[in-house]
């Protein structure tokens, strides 16, 4: 397995949706090279939820360096949540009712959230 088939992988492989074959492969690819090892580490360290609920400090920079780094790792192997950072950039600039159609993720809108579209539209 080369490094781009491993991060091609890499996010059925957080979703569970690989066979056991690929999925042994990408652990041992994880395990032999030190680069996309510390990648499956990093993503490790944020769920989706995590990702979701800091989204407002990541977009406006407020994040921490080391925790900013982390959510790019998540992005790089999750097209779940860079489908849902587009969308949101998206619809900031529409209404909120309009974002809520469009977020797979929360149930409910965090307050932060909330407060940076309604500014965001002022
Ligand atoms: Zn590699
Ligand atoms: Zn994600």
């Amino acid at each position: 397995m080369t490094c781009d088939d491993y991060r091609s992988q890499l996010h059925d492989y957080f979703h569970g949706s690989l066979e056991p074959g690929p999925q042994a492969e990408v652990d041992r690819h994880a395990a032999e090279c030190v680069p996309c090892g510390e990648l499956m580490r990093l993503a490790r360290e944020i769920s989706c939820r995590d990702f979701v609920g800091f989204l407002n400090e990541y977009i406006d920079g407020e994040l921490a360096p080391e925790r900013r780094a982390i959510f790019e790792r998540h992005l790089a192997i999750c097209s779940d949540c860079t489908a849902y950072l587009d969308s949101y950039r998206k619809t900031m600039s529409l209404s909120v009712a309009a974002l809520r159609d469009a977020a797979p993720v929360p149930a409910k809108i965090p307050e932060g959230l909330l407060r940076a579209i309604l500014a965001a539209r002022k």
